[in-house]
């Protein structure tokens, strides 16, 4: 995303709606939005191939803790997380602030990483806890593709993707395969898939819908 910078500054000064003015108002709401934004970003992330390929990376633990947490892919910049900020920076808030208020949200997502502490009952309804989270992470057919949320899980529950546990410990892990512990396998195996199912395609119309498909039948 730093990489990025000078493009947002030039989409910044070019066609933000409007001049706002930092306060604890307007920085809150700029968490709030983010953070909503931040769900859809996610969610998507489990709809299609495209974002799935580098997600899936961060979900190819069999185990939950804070090690979890650091496994990411290094294509983020490259499918496109940022393309979810553009709102806030077309609405008027400065690239800076976002890549702060970015960075707030991710730091706040890495203590959901663990099976330890407490369970958080009453904070549990309006935030991302750690058994949230974990529930996230399952493979168990119930809990897939539920609790988005990076910092508020009220988004899951607005947008019908909350889970609360059924009694059944998560199973860890992905559905389609299990990923062997090499950094390179992890990061570029779904890309070689990828790349590979997009080769077998007979159109590019073929192609492009395959990286829009639902994420888990390629071989
Ligand atoms: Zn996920
Ligand atoms: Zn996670």
């Amino acid at each position: 995303m730093l990489a990025l910078m000078p493009f947002f500054y030039w989409l910044h000064a070019t066609f933000a709606i409007f001049t706002i003015e930092l306060t604890v108002l307007t920085v809150i709401f700029a968490f709030i939005f983010q953070d909503f934004l931040y769900y859809w970003f996610h969610r998507a992330s489990h709809q299609c191939n495209w974002l799935w390929a580098a997600h899936v990376v961060h979900h190819s633990s069999t185990n939950m803790n804070f090690s979890t947490a650091m496994r990411q892919s290094l294509f983020y910049p490259i499918v496109g997380m940022w393309v979810f900020w553009l709102p806030l920076i077309i609405l008027g808030y400065t690239p800076q602030l976002v890549l702060a208020i970015v960075a707030l949200n991710l730091a706040f997502q890495f203590f959901v990483h663990t099976e330890l502490g407490p369970e958080f009952r009453v904070l549990g309804k309006v935030f991302n806890t750690p058994v949230h989270h974990c529930l996230h992470h399952a493979k168990n057919p119930q809990y897939v593709d539920k609790n988005y949320a990076g910092v508020l899980i009220i988004w899951d529950k607005a947008f019908g993707t909350f889970v609360k546990s059924n009694g059944e410990s998560p199973s860890y892990g992905v559905t389609d395969r299990e990923y062997a512990v090499s950094f390179f396998d992890v990061v570029f195996t779904p890309w070689r898939i990828l790349v590979s199912n997009l080769q077998k395609q007979k159109s590019a119309t073929a192609a492009i819908k395959l990286l829009f498909n639902k994420p888990g039948n390629l071989k």
